[in-house]
């Protein structure tokens, strides 16, 4: 089909038409002859790069040029960030975009002047439950990566927004977006939407497994020349030559960085004088942007075509790898399967040096066959390689079968809700009631008849999971019962602060409880809420968390007895992930927390992110119950922002200056804003380099004519678990 031939107003027909798209992919096309611009929702089940997001736009696009309004919906910040730099194209035809992406507490109302709307599935949760108004006005709702209905973290959140969604907009149209799963008809049938599955690819991909110095494709083989003793070297290599690059899907991050150095010297070798050069300038900025043992070693690796990527690198070291690689600069990434899931980052190869992962309940585990479509889909960049290959690594030769029969010829797995359990339930029975979904039982009931899991399965094996949760809500002043479910003031607060109730039953039950209240206390409170990520107890922590937990044992809420092993040992836990977040408020450098908790610097970042969420909850819940640390949680919550003491909050919340610098300054006696403009751009040049010195001089000049200091953090603190 014709771009020209689709019934769009002329002005997108030329956008299209401008950026060099002239005819529609086969899978597109069958969603416009299946109703997609007419308003019928649709599910298009189809492989990555295949032109999901263009059926998505047609659809927001037909919408938004009759008045309409679209909210696009992702699972992760990083996939909102590259939907943004896409949608902001449409801005040639008058078409404006907005992310939300900002505190939970925030309605966002600003955001409603914007055609086109995103938020990932948790935000847009947030918004509904604190009444945005522009929700009401959705007339296209888009999920992307709808396949994650299947996550026990993400999918509860994603199938009761849907359902909100559905319910507050009953005519807005749903286009649902997913990897080819097995039961796409099923999600269809709920969403009472048009299916389009298909196999179809721009770019040709060819399956294989490795086995025997050769990669078998289903009726062709292809010798790999023998230059290492590893089989991937070999593999990565091959690709090489043949001028492709190459993605490395690795079951750890020890392995990612193992393989990565193996590899750097082989990959040296192949680069040209022009290419060196901007790797060097990548390197410069990799040092730039952390002064970590860790970064030195992915700077290593860049310097020879080489890099890792996982979540615990930073997020300016993962822009950086994934802009170099896209730029050809970086010829090989090894990575966790997380890089799998969302970001497009099409490679010649993918090679899956281990289908296995670890399960902390069932040791080494195969991977499913939709994560193994996931990540050999990364193959094969459209319009530029001729064709994608993915491999797999066979060790035997009925290995070999065995990975042609459980993978390259499976059918993925089907997609199962997740919503039955009380733990996901909990926190959307109290939003459904505070937002006005429903007000009974009954009324919860059938509000939930509306989900996934409804629909496939039946409503009514939620109907216990919805009584506990009512009574819980109950029990602990969230819900009130006067003839109708009503809730309380805790009950709308703890729904706006976005908080699981039984995060806020804990805080506000240890607030009550503890005698002395320091940093220790508050923060062990928010690590052991459900609400928070835990660090790994590793059997040689065992005995430095425990005499660290019994040396502080009047500083816990809750320590329950050593003689409970498995409680205690779970508390251990919490204490182990309290001290982390410490270590980074005390500003103990960044290398020593990295190598004491065996975590990387994006671990950090991300515990750092959700802690200070939850100790924000911490100072709203003091607050409005009138119970002790009010002050405190709030100053925390600063201190976990920027990984400082308080006395550093003054600098650090400048632009430009890190925990690292604002310590410079201060020791040396500039210890304020006002102290940095009387010591003039000279002397802070002698302190912290002259290149910062003018950039911050900067910042706090132009701030101050504005009369605010910009890029305060306290006022505009981002929560983003
Ligand atoms: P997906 O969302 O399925 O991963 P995208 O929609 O991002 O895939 O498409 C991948 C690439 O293909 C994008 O660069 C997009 O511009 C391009 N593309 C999509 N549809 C077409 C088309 N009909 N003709 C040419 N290029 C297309």
């Amino acid at each position: 089909m014709q771009i020209k031939e689709i019934s769009l107003p002329e002005k997108v027909i030329g956008f299209y038409l401008d950026s060099g798209i002239e005819h529609l992919y086969p899978p597109q096309g069958e969603a416009i002859d299946k109703g997609l611009l007419e308003g019928k929702n649709m599910v298009a089940a189809i492989p990555t790069a295949s032109g999901k997001t263009l059926i998505a736009e047609l659809a927001m696009l037909s919408s938004i040029t009759k008045g309409g309004k679209a909210l696009y919906i992702v699972p992760l910040r990083a996939l909102a960030s590259e939907k943004m730099d896409r949608f902001l194209k449409f801005r040639q035809i008058g078409i404006q975009t907005g992310i939300s992406t900002g505190d939970f507490e925030a309605r966002d109302e600003w955001l409603g002047a914007n055609d086109i709307i995103i938020a990932t599935s948790e935000k847009a949760d947030s918004l509904l439950r604190n009444e945005t108004s522009w929700m009401q006005d959705i007339t296209v709702i888009v999920v992307d990566e709808v396949h994650l209905l299947d996550s026990p973290n993400r999918g509860p959140t994603l199938e009761v927004t849907i359902a909100k969604l559905r319910k507050l907009n009953p005519k807005a149209q749903i286009i649902a977006l997913s990897a080819t799963v097995g039961n796409a008809q099923e999600i269809a049938d709920w969403l009472k939407g048009g299916l389009v599955l298909s196999e179809w690819r721009p770019t040709d991909l060819r399956e294989g497994v490795y086995y025997a110095d050769t990669i078998n494709y289903i009726g062709a083989q292809k010798a790999v020349a023998i230059t290492s003793s590893d089989d991937g070297v070999n593999i990565v290599i091959d690709t090489l030559e043949e001028g492709g690059q190459c993605l490395v899907f690795e079951s750890s991050r020890k392995n990612c960085v193992g393989f990565a150095k193996k590899l750097d010297r082989h990959v040296d070798k192949l680069l040209s004088k022009q290419e060196r050069s901007v790797l060097d300038k990548i390197v410069d900025a990799v040092i730039e942007t952390s002064e970590t043992e860790a970064s030195k070693v992915l700077a290593q690796c860049i310097r020879n075509g080489v890099a890792f990527h996982h979540a615990g690198l930073n997020s300016a070291h993962r822009r950086l790898v994934e802009d170099g690689f896209r730029e050809n600069m970086i010829k090989v990434i090894c990575s966790t399967p997380t890089l799998a899931a969302g970001l497009n980052l099409p490679a010649r190869r993918v090679v899956i040096r281990s289908y296995k992962r670890y399960d902390s309940n069932f040791g080494m585990q195969p991977i499913p066959v939709l994560e193994y479509k996931q990540m050999a889909g990364r193959a094969g960049r459209p319009h530029l390689d001729p064709y994608g290959e993915s491999v797999l690594i066979a060790r035997s030769y009925d290995e070999m079968e065995a990975l042609f029969g459980n993978y390259v010829n499976a059918k993925a797995e089907d997609v199962w809700s997740k919503l039955g359990t009380e733990n996901a339930l909990r926190t959307h029975v109290l939003s459904t009631i505070v937002n006005g979904f429903a007000s009974s039982e009954e009324g919860l009931m059938e509000f939930m008849s509306a989900t996934f899991f409804a629909h496939q399965q039946e409503a009514r094996n939620l109907q216990e999971l919805v009584e506990q949760s009512i009574a819980f809500l109950l029990e602990h002043g969230m819900l009130q019962q006067e003839g109708r479910l009503r809730a309380t003031r805790l009950g709308k607060l703890v729904s706006m602060l976005y908080i699981d109730p039984l995060s806020a039953a804990t805080i506000l039950q240890g607030l009550e409880k503890a005698g002395k209240l320091t940093d220790l206390t508050l923060m062990h409170l928010v690590c052991s809420t459900p609400d928070m990520k835990q660090l790994y107890m590793r059997s040689s922590d065992y005995t430095m968390i425990n005499e660290f937990a019994t040396v502080h044992k009047d500083e816990f809420a809750r320590m329950p007895s050593p003689f409970k092993s498995i409680e205690y040992e779970w508390f251990l836990g919490e204490v182990k992930t309290a001290l982390f977040m410490i270590k980074w408020i005390d500003e103990i450098p960044m290398d020593e927390i990295t190598a004491q908790f065996n975590v990387g610097e994006g671990d950090i970042h991300a515990f750092a992110d959700i802690a200070q969420w939850l100790m924000h909850a911490t100072a709203k819940l003091a607050e409005t119950m009138e119970f002790p640390g009010t002050e405190k949680a709030y100053e925390l919550e600063k201190r976990i922002q920027y990984g400082a003491n308080a006395q550093l909050l003054e600098l650090v919340s400048i632009r430009d200056v890190g925990r690292v610098r604002a310590r410079k300054l201060y020791n040396a006696g500039l210890t304020s804003v006002e102290a940095l403009k009387n010591a003039g751009v000279e002397r802070i040049g002698q302190l912290i380099g002259p290149k910062t010195a003018e950039r911050i001089m900067h910042n706090i000049m132009g701030s101050y004519q504005t009369g605010k200091i910009k890029g305060n953090g306290f006022a505009e603190a981002v929560y983003r678990p």
